[in-house]
């Protein structure tokens, strides 16, 4: 319930405004994001990677409505890999892209667009020896996303793509993409949608999200199982011995901030473990959706703008 008003307060622009004016905001934020600068991010990349870690960047951004801003992330996403090759880290380092970031919500054109920003990240990214996933947004935005996907995996083979197993599409999605090559980021689904997409009850949303992992494990592909839930950690193991899978043929993903002795207990067992680090100065929907999972953060931000 708290959750769903997060959410929906996410979109009005007058609980932004609130939101982001608030002085202690900041402190909260850095809880869940790396900094503002692509030096914070490089900083939070060395800082992971030393400890045996590997990454995923995000720049964060969504919805863009304006060309120039999004020819603008591309640029910052050249730049951060720029630096990234620099680092020399191979696949340890990737970045995620959301596509509303760089043109898919720019009206007709908005598809080709979107495109033609993810082509430039992804060469980028290829120069750099990195890949390339794309995040997944609401569920107006699957079809335009799996459709660019199809389009850069053509010149570059590695992208991959986030499914939600909330969504009940998703599982007919995870049956087409768990061919070989493909590389698929499971998630739980972190938007405010309706009740006729998607499984609104938490424990269906487990459900599906072990019948689509079934899926992953059982095909060609490589799964990037991202949750912070123990049991379906569990469940996964599980699923990699019925299916023969050894440790380098899946991997765990989780957010930055988030339960990162979890994170540091899987890489110490021999695990790849790959931590989504947010980084840049448009960080609103991002944090009010980590708001949104867990009733318990809402308390720790109230406790910090009251100076607690
Ligand atoms: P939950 O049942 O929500 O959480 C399990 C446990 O994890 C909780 O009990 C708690 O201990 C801890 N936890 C979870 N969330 C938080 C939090 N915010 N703060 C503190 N503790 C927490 N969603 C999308 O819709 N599209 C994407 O592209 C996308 N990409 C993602 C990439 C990665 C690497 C990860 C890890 C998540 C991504 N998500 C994305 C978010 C995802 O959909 C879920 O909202 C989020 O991961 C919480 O679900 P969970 O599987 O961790 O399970």
């Amino acid at each position: 319930m708290l959750g769903s008003l997060l959410l929906a307060g996410s979109r009005v622009p007058f609980v932004r405004r609130a939101v982001s004016g608030v002085p202690l905001t900041r402190k909260v934020v850095d809880r869940f994001v790396a900094g503002e600068t692509p030096q914070d991010a490089v900083e939070a990349v060395r800082r992971l990677t030393g400890a045996g870690l590997t990454v995923t960047i995000d720049h964060l951004g969504e919805e863009t409505r304006d060309a120039g801003a999004a020819a603008g992330t591309a640029q910052a996403y050249t730049v951060l890999l720029g630096a990234l090759r620099e680092l020399d880290l191979g696949d340890r380092a990737e970045v995620s892209v959301k596509l509303s970031a760089v043109g898919q919500a720019l009206g007709a054109d908005g598809d080709k667009i979107a495109l033609e920003n993810a082509r430039r990240i992804c060469e980028a990214a290829h120069a750099a020896g990195a890949d390339v996933t794309l995040d997944m947004e609401d569920h107006t935005t699957v079809d335009s996303t799996l459709g660019v996907l199809r389009a850069l995996r053509g010149d570059f083979p590695r992208t991959g793509v986030a499914l939600q197993a909330y969504l009940f599409r998703s599982e007919a999605d995870c049956r087409d993409l768990s061919h070989e090559g493909s590389r698929v980021r499971l998630v739980k689904g972190a938007y405010a949608e309706p009740a006729s997409v998607v499984h609104r009850d938490k424990a269906e949303v487990d459900k599906a999200y072990v019948r689509c992992l079934r899926i992953l494990m059982a095909g060609g592909g490589y799964p990037m199982v991202a949750t912070h839930d123990d049991r379906l950690i569990s469940i996964t193991e599980l699923l990699a011995d019925r299916f023969g899978r050894s440790r380098g043929d899946y991997e765990y993903q989780m957010l930055y901030g988030i339960r990162t002795d979890k994170q540091q207990a899987l890489a110490g067992a021999g695990h790849t473990v790959r931590v989504y680090i947010p980084y840049g100065d448009d960080w609103y929907g991002y944090f009010m959706r980590r708001l949104a999972e867990r009733p318990a953060n809402v308390a720790f931000f109230l406790r910090a703008l009251g100076g607690k």
